[in-house]
């Protein structure tokens, strides 16, 4: 979306609306209960009722914005405002928004993003790197998940710049394996460390042991998945403090960053609240 065109929906509830609902229908508007689309009656105050079972709805019933309770424009900008990673206490600071109505939303935005995050997984194929990681410790405040010990993160990298990651409790090869199994496909090339858990990529592909000596491999390497723990980190960084029973959101919202960098986030963003996963 054009940035003057972005701005106004900040300005306008109605402007805005009008851009998710379109954003929404895409032109069709369809019954969430029972899918019917030739016949939707159109009530007052944007209520909707079905042709066939005669079921109330609005164009947001069944999406992820459908309990959202603030006005289009104040969502709009809060969703352009997670994009660039502005912390919520200084968008209260700069509008007067309630720093909690900041604080649920980012929220919603985080566990939308996590949830299709699982329901869309792509198996990862062709050429894969495999590493874990240890995140935590920046900060040793009340706040910082770092404070209650650190997280192992294990990551598969595809060497075209795609990342899948998941907080694992241990890395033992009965927790990689399951993993490996639903987020990769057959016939891969795996590339790890010569750690013995990956002993299991040898039943479904050709395993490529990268051997380092002196903290730098020789011959060949896994550097895409090592640019995303950096990426992450520098991410989480900027966080400061991030509640741990949501760590496994913000690890998903920054895959999705890292994922789509190319793209445009908010326009992907307003993407995802808007799905409904078919009929409800
Ligand atoms: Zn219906």
């Amino acid at each position: 979306m054009r940035e003057n065109r972005l701005f106004s929906l900040f300005e306008s509830g109605t402007i805005a609306r009008a851009y998710f609902r379109a954003m929404k229908t895409k032109g069709k508007r369809r019954c969430p209960y029972c899918g019917f689309r030739r016949k939707v009656y159109r009530l007052a105050a944007g209520k909707l009722k079905c042709g066939r079972c005669r079921r109330g709805f609005t164009d947001f019933t069944g999406t992820r914005l459908a309990r959202v309770h603030v006005p289009f424009n104040t969502l709009a900008y809060l969703a352009h405002q997670f994009v660039l990673g502005t912390p919520a206490f200084r968008i209260h600071r700069e509008t007067g928004i309630n720093v909690k109505t900041v604080e649920r939303l980012f929220r919603l935005f985080r566990k939308a993003i996590y949830d299709d995050s699982l329901a869309e997984l792509n198996k990862l194929g062709g050429k894969i790197e495999l590493d874990e990681s240890m995140f935590g410790g920046y900060h040793a405040g009340k706040r910082g998940w770092g404070a209650e010990g650190k997280t192992i993160v294990f990551g598969i990298y595809k060497r075209n710049g795609r990342v899948t990651v998941f907080p694992v409790a241990d890395r033992q090869a009965d927790t990689l394996e399951p993993l490996i199994k639903k987020a990769t496909r057959k016939g891969s090339v795996y590339y790890t460390d010569d750690y013995e858990a990956y002993a299991c990529v040898n039943a479904r592909g050709k395993h490529v042991t990268i051997i380092k000596e002196k903290g730098k491999p020789i011959v060949e390497h896994i550097n895409g998945i090592e640019g995303f723990w950096s990426y992450a980190k520098t991410w989480l960084y900027h966080y400061r403090g991030v509640p741990r029973k949501y760590f496994h959101h913000y690890l998903k919202e920054i895959e999705w960053r890292f994922n789509n960098r190319n793209e445009k986030l908010f326009n992907n963003l307003v993407e995802i609240l808007l799905k409904t996963g078919g009929v409800i």
